[in-house]
């Protein structure tokens, strides 16, 4: 059996060797380093890919965050209401910006933002939403979006965990998360669904100015060269791994499926177990299963992991410390939050491999060991 691994992108790489190496030589023999006709294209082809209305690329996923909260002109003390379960960059660049980071709860079926919670945490300084389509798996985008259009907040969804995933509308429309809000951001870092061999991220959005405003953001406030009209930063896309991430868009739809007959696998190994919650896949949308994340007895958890690792496989714990108890983060008096699911569902998840490449063998191997170790 070959190794397992958490993220196999070296077996991904070779079997589209040719294609990539051809692409990134052409990029190096043309010297278009930045910006180049690589990054245009493919920020044209994601565009169409997503049915979104402006794409601007960007160096990436907490960049893309960040440019998007400074685009919205957000001011310093402003409330942003986000998961605490989820990856530190989402409420980072919120801290950052010198916004004020509210954590609510997360739904115990979705493991994404409950709706329900963000009403609850509505006041008068409240200007935005950050939902995260979790592990794949899209947050309740409609719900999230009449809610903010009946108090006046603006939506940027942190979609670095699900490009690719359709969100169903309750009057029959799709949409792919990332387009649904006022904004969406990102992420091409190398483990995620749509990777690169080094860093990257977009930023996508239906308003013309916005997108204008974020263009100019992410280079410097240009609006022309050696104008700057608004403080900025400097994040691109290089054009090397734009190269490389354009011909892997061509394969994102294939590479989904394979996720999906992994997850089915695990499905089908784990269904009806009383002692394993297999990831919830809700009818207003597909999840893309970017990790393939079960909930375990908080006092088995820890024990299956180290049981995993003494037979080669990797698994990982996404996340341990939730964002309101991060250190980072004392500084809001929010430690003491009462987030109950946010706070089991650190003890309780355990995350397995799951990536384009895992044969069948090596899931029957790595479910084999979970059940045998369970059932012990
Ligand atoms: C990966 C990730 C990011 C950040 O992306 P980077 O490209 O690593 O900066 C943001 N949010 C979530 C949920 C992520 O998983």
């Amino acid at each position: 059996m070959r190794p397992i691994q958490m993220v196999d992108t070296k077996t991904q790489y070779h079997k589209i060797k040719e294609e990539v190496d051809k692409a990134v030589l052409e990029v190096m023999e043309s010297t278009a380093f930045i910006n180049g006709k690589a990054v245009q294209e493919f920020t044209a082809n994601l565009n169409s890919y997503l049915g979104a209305g402006y794409t601007i690329p960007c160096a990436n996923g907490t960049d893309a965050l960040q440019i998007a909260m400074m685009a919205l002109g957000l001011q310093p003390g402003d409330e942003v209401i986000t998961p605490s379960f989820t990856y530190i960059a989402t409420t980072e660049v919120i801290a950052l910006l010198r916004l004020t980071p509210v954590f609510v709860d997360v739904d115990p079926q979705t493991y994404c933002i409950d709706p329900s919670a963000i009403e609850k945490a509505i006041g008068p300084k409240t200007r935005a939403i950050v939902p995260v389509h979790l592990y794949g798996h899209p947050a309740e985008m409609e719900r999230i979006m009449n809610i903010a259009i009946k108090h006046g907040l603006y939506v940027i969804e942190d979609n670095a965990q699900a490009i690719g995933s359709d969100y169903h509308f309750s009057t029959g429309q799709r949409k792919k998360t990332g387009t649904i809000g006022h904004i969406g951001a990102t992420s091409f870092y190398p483990s995620k669904n749509l990777g690169a061999f080094g860093d990257g991220g977009a930023i996508f959005t239906n308003d013309e100015a916005l997108a204008a405003k974020m263009k100019m953001i992410a280079n410097h406030g240009q609006s022309r060269q050696y104008y700057h009209d608004i403080v900025g930063c400097n994040s691109r896309l290089d054009s090397i791994q734009a190269a490389i991430l354009d011909i892997k868009l061509k394969h994102l739809d294939e590479y989904i499926s394979a996720r999906k007959e992994a997850a089915d696998h695990y499905d089908n190994a784990f269904a009806n177990h009383p002692g394993i919650v297999t990831p919830y896949r809700a009818d207003f949308g597909s999840h893309v299963f970017h990790q393939y994340t079960i909930q375990v007895d908080p006092s088995k958890r820890d024990g299956l992991k180290e049981y995993l690792s003494t037979k080669q496989i990797p698994s990982m714990i996404y996340y341990p410390v939730p964002g309101h108890k991060q250190k980072m983060f004392e500084q809001f008096g929010v430690e003491s939050a009462e987030l109950p699911v946010t706070d089991a569902l650190t003890q309780r998840v355990i995350s397995l491999p799951i990536h384009t490449e895992l044969d069948s063998e090596q899931l029957k191997y790595i479910s084999r060991e979970v059940l045998a170790f369970l059932n012990n």
